[in-house]
């Protein structure tokens, strides 16, 4: 296990991974009237707001990846979540993390196609 990685309960402790319809692209999302981000639906694609059922923290430590381009992060975190859409019953799982890609156009990336409102 790389370090800082820990085992949880997350997901009752299963494998997992994010389907087909929130890779590539099509997961997105924005903030509320706060700072508060919320993730969207993919498949209703009309801003439905996609609750959060579970998270765990799969990696916290202090920061040790690639500090030659994040000299002023503190830790390396790896945060999965599972989510669902009380619309059209969406079940699946995202990823957030601070210790892979960092930087760049992620549109620049072949296996990403990029949403229309996102043209720019
Ligand atoms: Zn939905």
């Amino acid at each position: 296990m790389p370090k800082g990685e820990t085992l949880n309960e997350f997901n009752n402790g299963q494998p997992f991974a994010g389907s087909a319809e929130v890779r590539r692209g099509k997961l997105r999302g924005m903030t509320d009237a706060s700072e508060h981000f919320f993730f969207l639906c993919p498949r209703c694609a009309d801003n439905t707001i996609l609750q959060i059922l579970d998270f765990g923290v799969m990696r916290d430590a202090p920061a040790t990846y690639d500090l030659e381009h994040r000299a002023k992060a503190k830790r390396d975190f790896k945060i999965a979540m599972k989510i669902h859409c009380l619309k059209c019953k969406l079940m699946d799982f995202v990823e957030i993390s601070n210790d892979a890609w960092q930087g760049g156009k992620i549109t620049s990336d072949p296996l990403v196609e990029e949403p229309s409102v996102y043209s720019n």
